[in-house]
């Protein structure tokens, strides 16, 4: 699966150690569960969380997760994905192929994608876009299926999920070429500066907020620059299993994040605001489910 681990390497982040044993020690949470919220990006058809789902996903019910949006990276894991929503009512997923995974397309990608998103489980485009961190993939092949990707979802008029990293302005002069055609778009993993927060928001997007904030070293500019985001732009994610927050005490064994630490993010970013965590996630979770019509 390291080709879909495209948030930091473990051994340089350690936001995804092995999976190998992560057993029953899940740490306690002590933030807002009982509010509910909506996990907008969790890759769960990752392999580590080929033997315990279930209970992940009980996990996330006991704190307050009462929806998660399972992302799609490639044809397969789209259709895995959707595998998954069709057996657990509490899951919706998304179709779209990773950059990362763009030199993989062919003409049969979008035919494929088209199918997928017909299914009603299935409720965005994504997740599509350009990173030009890891560059797995030739910069014009990223280019190439993101446009295809971009077109197919604004013919289907159905919401995307967007990946852009170090891709900043090209990844926003290619959403602003759709013009009006555009439709609900969300940034997910926001980590960017000022300038590209200000890009996407004049774009009309939405902007997802992971665990990243409540990393000290990397996440600090976060804590300041989301309460730049209109109430009713922000969104949550986890991008579990990935993107574990740093500030989790105890940390989780095997670094594993989840769902059910959706919470945890949730306090943090109501502290950044200022505001109360039972507003916050009131607002997201009504953005989350006005964005993907759930
Ligand atoms: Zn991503």
């Amino acid at each position: 699966m390291s080709t879909h681990s495209h948030k930091n390497s473990p051994s340089t982040q350690g936001s995804h150690g092995s999976h190998a044993s992560h057993g029953a020690h899940v740490p306690h949470t002590p933030h807002p569960a009982h509010l509910e919220t909506v996990d907008i990006g969790a890759n769960l058809t990752h392999v580590s969380f080929g033997d315990d789902l279930d209970e992940v996903l009980a996990r996330a019910r006991r704190a307050g997760v009462a929806q998660i949006m399972v992302t799609g990276t490639s044809v397969e894991a789209s259709r895995q994905a959707r595998e998954l929503a069709v057996r657990h009512p509490q899951l919706r997923s998304t179709a779209g192929v990773h950059p990362h995974e763009a030199g993989n397309c062919n003409a049969d990608t979008l035919t494929a994608l088209r199918a997928l998103l017909a299914l009603p489980e299935v409720v965005a485009v994504g997740e599509c876009g350009l990173d030009f961190n890891r560059n797995y993939s030739p910069h014009p092949d990223q280019e190439r299926w993101f446009v295809a990707q971009l077109e197919l979802a604004c013919e289907l008029d159905m919401p995307l999920f967007l990946h852009s990293r170090d891709a900043h302005p090209r990844f926003a002069e290619l959403l602003r070429a759709c013009g009006s055609h555009l439709p609900a778009a969300v940034a997910h993993c926001f980590t960017g500066e000022a300038a590209e927060l200000e890009a996407y928001l004049e774009l009309g997007l939405y902007i997802g907020i992971t665990g990243w904030i409540c990393d000290e070293r990397r996440g600090r500019h976060l804590l300041e620059l989301i309460k730049r985001i209109p109430a009713d732009r922000l969104m949550l994610e986890t991008d579990a299993p990935y993107l574990t927050p740093r500030d989790m005490r105890p940390q989780p064994k095997a670094r594993r994040n989840e769902p059910a630490f959706l919470p945890h993010i949730l306090g943090t970013v109501a502290r950044a605001l200022g505001r109360p965590a039972d507003e916050v996630a009131r607002e997201t979770t009504a953005n989350a489910r006005r964005f993907f019509r759930l």
